[in-house]
């Protein structure tokens, strides 16, 4: 089954799960075109250290539940859904963009959905320029922008109509990941190649201007790239630290905080590489768990911060604390 095919099935379903969540939707209307002038929807701000943090809420999808086990054993993937009280057909998956504010640098963590607009949508995305108005920053005040992977969702924002939308930043992105989503689609219709026409058309403005990190470089004094392949092959995970405060930010290393956690050999269906993805996923979660560090997951419920531990089955269990 191909991932849009599972989109157009999910696109029905979405209908039915906005009615059983009018909190979430209530100031939206779909009228508006995505990332044009959206209203905000939510925002949370908290500090490591000396760096302000601004998490701010970009987009909504709703996702057929079975993707997030694309390997796993037949019925295991609703047992699991039903196991936490979860609907089994679809998930909810929500994308927050962080803002770091360290020094008198103003760092961007992916740029959301932007324009992007997709079938499967709950809402209207591409809410992160709201998210800057409502605390005063404007796209020209952004110093950095490090984009984790190539994916739709996180270079979205990244420039309009060939034009950066954040025109005073320096940007900066892995070599895989750049070299990649700037290579030619194939002309299959197919989930992969939408999302490489995606990859072209939002970077190949600013390719000649993305600065390439490795593993363990730093974008600016305290927020440093680390390489978490598997999602995407280049996929790089973020540590902010600052004054003897950590947060890993997991970034997609588990795009559903129950599945990837409970679940780490379970491969994600757009998983580029799962055996990396693994490794990675036993990798950052040991890391988290064993240093008590606070994490963060692009797609975990708002605002997808919290702290990761072991459990007796050999997993690992998220559990989201409050910081704002
Ligand atoms: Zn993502």
């Amino acid at each position: 089954m191909s991932y849009l095919t599972i989109s157009r099935r999910a696109a029905l379903i979405g209908g039915a799960l906005a009615v059983a969540a009018p909190a979430i939707i209530a100031s939206t209307t779909k009228a508006q075109a995505a990332g044009s002038d959206l209203p905000m929807r939510a925002l949370a701000q908290f500090s490591v250290g000396d760096m302000k943090i601004t998490v701010i809420d970009d987009l909504l999808f709703t996702v057929p539940t079975a993707i997030f086990g694309a390997n796993a054993p037949e019925g295991s993937v609703d047992a699991l859904f039903a196991k936490y009280g979860l609907p089994q057909e679809s998930a909810n998956v929500q994308g927050s963009v962080f803002l770091v504010e360290t020094g008198d640098a103003k760092v961007l963590i992916d740029t959301g959905m932007g324009d992007i607009t997709l079938p499967d949508a709950i809402v209207d995305n591409g809410r992160l320029f709201a998210g800057l108005k409502a605390i005063g920053v404007s796209p020209e005040d952004i110093t950095h922008v490090f984009l984790t992977h190539g994916h739709y969702d996180h270079i979205g924002g990244v420039t309009k109509n060939g034009a950066p939308c954040f025109p005073n930043a320096a940007h900066f992105m892995s070599q895989i990941e750049l070299d990649y989503w700037t290579s030619a689609p194939g002309t299959e219709a197919n989930f992969e190649n939408l999302m490489l026409s995606y990859g072209n058309d939002k970077l190949n403005p600013i390719k000649n201007q993305i600065q390439i990190v490795g593993d363990g470089d730093d974008i600016v004094p305290g927020i440093t790239a680390i390489a978490a392949p598997g999602h995407t092959v280049g996929h790089m995970a973020v540590m902010l630290e600052s004054n003897g405060e950590k947060l890993l930010h997991l970034i997609d290393t588990s795009v559903h905080y129950i599945v990837g956690t409970n679940e780490p050999t379970w491969a994600l269906g757009i998983e580029q590489d799962p055996a990396a993805a693994l490794e990675t996923r036993e990798r950052l979660f040991g890391k988290a768990a064993d240093e008590n560090l606070m994490v963060a997951g692009y797609h975990f419920p708002f605002p997808g911060v919290g702290r990761m531990s072991r459990t007796e089955a050999g997993a690992f269990l998220y559990t989201p604390v409050s910081v704002a």
